[in-house]
C-alpha cells in the first residue's frame, strides 16, 4: 500500500525530530493532485502509527489542498477538480501551470510536554 509507505517515512521523519517525546498529533498536507489518496491515509494511519510506539495515541490531522491553475487568459488561479484536465475551467483555454496541489507534506508535529519532571528546568515557552 503507497499510502503506507508514505505515512512511515512521515512517522519517521517526525520521531526523529519529537527528540525522544510522545508524538500527540501530526499536520498533513495533501493536494488533490499529488497522488495520495485522503481516505486511504486515513485509513493507513492507524496500520502506520502502531509501529511507532511514541506515535501510537498521535491524531492526525489532513489538510486537503485544491488543486489551481494559472490561466493566461483570465490572468487568474482557478480552482480545478482533482479529475479535470489541464484547461481553464472559465475560458477553457489549455493551461499546464499548476499552482497548486501536488503537495504531500508533513506541516507540524505536535509532541507531548514534558511531563518528565526529574529535573527542574523551566520550559523555554
Ligand atoms: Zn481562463
Amino acid at each position: 500500500m503507497h499510502e503506507l509507505s508514505l505515512l512511515t517515512s512521515v512517522i519517521e521523519t517526525a520521531v526523529s525530530n519529537a527528540h525522544g517525546r510522545e508524538i500527540t498529533a501530526i499536520g498533513l498536507t495533501i493536494g488533490a493532485r499529488s497522488g495520495v489518496i485522503v481516505e486511504a491515509v486515513q485509513a493507513a494511519w492507524p496500520i502506520a502509527q502502531a509501529s511507532f510506539p511514541q506515535c501510537m495515541h498521535a491524531e492526525l490531522v489532513i489538510t486537503f489542498l485544491p488543486a489551481t491553475v494559472y490561466c493566461p487568459q483570465c490572468a487568474t488561479c482557478h480552482e480545478i477538480d482533482e479529475f479535470f484536465a489541464l484547461v481553464c475551467p472559465v475560458c477553457a483555454t489549455p493551461t499546464a501551470d499548476l499552482r497548486s496541489g501536488t503537495e504531500f507534506r508533513l506541516e507540524w508535529v505536535d509532541v507531548h510536554a514534558d511531563s518528565d519532571c526529574s529535573d527542574s528546568k523551566a520550559p523555554d515557552h
